[in-house]
């Protein structure tokens, strides 16, 4: 499909990029794709960064007809742009729009977009360590009706902004807080789907663990409220005497793509990875017994995130000394090293953008 450009008027000045704070400093321009039903995807525009312009009645504002995704550009050594694993995260987000009823974008389409617009806002993608131009596609439905239905109007847009490192002052282990009382997702729920009201089912237990000092929370499932399902908006893992644990796919965990790259890794290396049920008592117990060695969270936004100390109620207990675990960093080295081309792609999980 062909992408109409409007270029932006006048250009912002771009941020200092030692001092990026996560998602606040937006380009020039963003991506917009109509879709209607019975006329498929159409009018492709990249057009100046902007206010949208949308009925209040717009079911993405009452019903939550919407999903996201979230990727990166890296600049490599050598000043040209590249993506990781662009196709598992454009899958994704066709599996999120199976599961809310959005339509599915074509794989080339969303491709195409996500590649024109980081090459126009190319000057955007910064080259300081650990910076990078983080990548948002969404969908919403847009029908101008208050009746509950699947929406005839949709919109795929993409918006892009440069980030800094997620945690400025470099992998310092997190504090986290098991939440026994609201849950993130359930099975049969849309736990499995990127969608936004999942976020808006979590950030009363978020605030509630900052307010008292901790990082994030540890989310358990909804039926037994026992089982660990993930770790603020990551996926977690857990080295248990010498083995690596991660809660499986079961449903309502969000099947993250740094999870997935992290389980390829640790296999390449030799690790046993298993994908199983992992039952809290199991896990205070191991950390207890010191057969907890490591534990730490994966996602797009930090990479992997070590997890310093674990609380719940009445108990409290240190994770590797509250330090980073050499598993944790070895990933971590990994993973940022293939990103940003310091490291050989063998796994063909880069795309080149220019
Ligand atoms: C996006 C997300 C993740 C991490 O997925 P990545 O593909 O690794 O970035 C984990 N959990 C939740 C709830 C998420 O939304």
């Amino acid at each position: 499909m062909e992408i109409k450009i409007t270029r932006a008027q006048t250009l912002k000045e771009k941020p200092d990029s030692s001092t990026l704070v996560f998602g606040q400093s937006m380009t020039d321009h963003m991506l917009i794709v109509d879709w209607d039903e019975g006329q498929g995807w159409h009018d492709a525009r990249i057009v100046p960064y902007g206010p949208l312009s949308i009925d209040p009645a717009a079911k993405v504002l009452h019903y939550a007809e919407e999903i996201f995704e979230g990727l990166k550009a890296y600049r490599t050594e050598d000043g040209s742009i590249q993506l990781f694993r662009v196709k598992d995260n454009i899958e994704r987000m066709n599996n999120s729009a199976d599961r809310m009823n959005l339509p599915k974008i074509p794989e080339d389409l969303a491709m195409q977009s996500i590649l024109e617009l980081v090459k126009l806002e190319q000057d955007w993608v910064p080259s300081e360590k650990d910076t990078s131009l983080y990548i948002r596609p969404f969908m919403i439905g847009l029908d101008a009706a208050l009746g509950v239905h699947s929406s005839h109007h949709v919109q795929f847009i993409v918006i892009v902004c440069p980030v800094g490192a997620y945690y400025p002052e470099g992998l310092n282990p997190v504090k986290i807080y098991v939440e026994a009382e609201d849950v993130r997702a359930v099975k049969g729920g849309t736990g499995m789907a990127k969608t936004g009201g999942n976020y808006a089912a979590s950030v009363r237990a978020s605030d509630r663990a900052e307010r008292n000092g901790f990082t994030q929370v540890l989310w358990l499932d909804g039926v037994h409220n026992r089982y660990i399902e993930e770790v603020g908006s990551m996926n977690v893992m857990f080295k248990i005497n010498g083995k690596i644990v991660t809660p499986d796919l079961n449903g309502s965990v969000l099947p993250g793509i740094t999870r997935r790259s992290c389980i390829q890794l640790l296999k390449d290396w030799g690790y046993d990875v298993e994908e199983r049920r992992i039952d809290v008592d199991e896990l205070f117990a191991a950390a207890e017994s010191g057969a907890l060695e490591e534990a730490w969270g994966t996602g797009t936004a930090a990479v992997v995130s070590p997890i310093g100390e674990l609380a719940r109620k009445g108990e409290e207990v240190m994770v590797s000394g509250n330090k980073i675990g050499p598993i944790t960093q070895k990933l971590y080295d990994e993973l940022t090293g293939i990103q940003w081309g310091r490291i050989a792609d063998t796994h063909d999980w880069i795309t080149k953008v220019c």
